[in-house]
């Protein structure tokens, strides 16, 4: 196993944030390592969640949007362009029990276990959408399946839409979503919502949303794009066809936090706390953005904006301790 020099800033994670971090510690002059993960599955390849959505429409100062991966591309040569470096492999452990802060990936090209030696770390792992995992989910993602009503609500204009689950995400986006819906069917498993009693008076009061109770979905059909769901009532055994042009998977998320058990503290749900107002965590030196400590906003732009703090917060704490 090899180790390398110490960095002022190692950056853990390349979606907005992290890229952000990136382009900010970069103009600082901290030369920047950027470990920007790797892309073997749907949920956490290099560029995260962005890296699977077609059209950005919201992302300011792009008047006719533009695809994630080319925002991502854009950020990630724009870090690049200052001197930030990047590594396309996966963080496997950390040790934050001292200074420098260690982080150990296989090198991309030999495979070798590489230690990674940081002044401070800069966490950007992200979050990943819990999907239902049929086949026809992964094939129609951006093609009418989408994990988000915010980012891609307005693309179902006077359609019929359904949401999947039962739990406050669902209800917020079904509710959402019905300023562009004709209709908004929630299909939910059991016949009783998880979601807050204030969101589920609103959404029954609301006249576009119905309910499909007891119900799972068991197929997404739609050649090029999607056009209905099979469901199958879970008390009865009944199958049914809903023609939908658009379904929203809103059964939670899950923070890429694994690595950090035992160092970070997170609450209840593995989102990773950070003091109030600054991007801090609980270790000296280790700053998080993005949706690993995010569950409400989930925007591209708030992660940059929190990329943007970790860089700032990293750079000031750097000072203080060489002072
Ligand atoms: P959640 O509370 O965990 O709810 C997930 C929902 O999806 C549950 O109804 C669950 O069904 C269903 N589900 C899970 N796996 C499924 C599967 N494989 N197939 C079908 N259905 C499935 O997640 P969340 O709604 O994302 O909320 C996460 C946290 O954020 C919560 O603490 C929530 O209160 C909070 N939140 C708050 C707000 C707000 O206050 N504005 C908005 C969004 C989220 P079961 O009920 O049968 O388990």
């Amino acid at each position: 196993m090899s180790e390398a020099a110490v960095r002022d800033v190692l950056i853990i994670g390349s979606g907005p944030s992290g890229l952000t971090a990136a382009i900010y510690t970069a103009r600082a002059n901290l030369a920047p390592l950027v470990i920007e993960g790797q892309p073997s599955s749907t949920s956490d390849q290099p560029g995260g969640q962005l890296m699977l959505t077609t059209d950005i429409e919201n992302f300011p100062g792009f008047i006719e949007g533009l695809a994630g991966p080319e925002l991502m591309g854009n950020m990630r040569a724009q870090a690049a362009r200052f001197g930030a470096e990047f590594l396309t492999t996966k963080v496997e452990r950390v040790d934050f029990s001292g200074s420098p802060l260690r982080v150990w990936a296989p090198d991309p090209s030999t495979g070798e276990t590489v230690e990674h030696r940081a002044r401070a770390v800069i966490v950007s792992t992200g979050a990943r959408s819990l999907m239902l995992g049929l086949p026809a989910e992964e094939r129609l993602l951006s093609r009418g399946v989408s994990t988000c009503a915010t980012c891609d609500g307005f693309f179902f204009r006077g359609q019929d839409i359904a949401v999947i689950g039962g739990g406050d995400s669902a209800l917020e986006e079904a509710t959402f979503l019905t300023k562009f819906g004709e209709t908004v069917t929630v299909v939910h498993r059991r016949k009783e919502l998880r979601a807050s009693k204030i969101m589920q008076d609103r959404a029954f009061k609301n006249p576009k949303i119905k309910f499909v109770w007891d119900s799972v979905v068991t197929d997404i059909t739609g050649e090029q794009k999607v056009d209905g769901l099979k469901l199958r009532n879970v008390v009865t055994g009944e199958e049914s066809h809903l023609p939908v042009g658009g379904v929203f998977v809103a059964i939670g998320h899950v923070p890429n936090t694994a690595l950090f058990d035992g160092w970070l503290d997170m609450d209840a749900n593995g989102y990773l706390l950070t003091a109030p107002g600054s991007t801090a965590t609980n270790i000296d030196g280790v700053f998080a953005a993005g949706d690993v400590q995010d569950h409400t906003y989930r925007q591209a732009i708030t992660a940059a904006g929190s990329g943007c703090m970790a860089a700032i917060d990293a750079e000031r704490w750097l000072e203080a301790a060489a002072s």
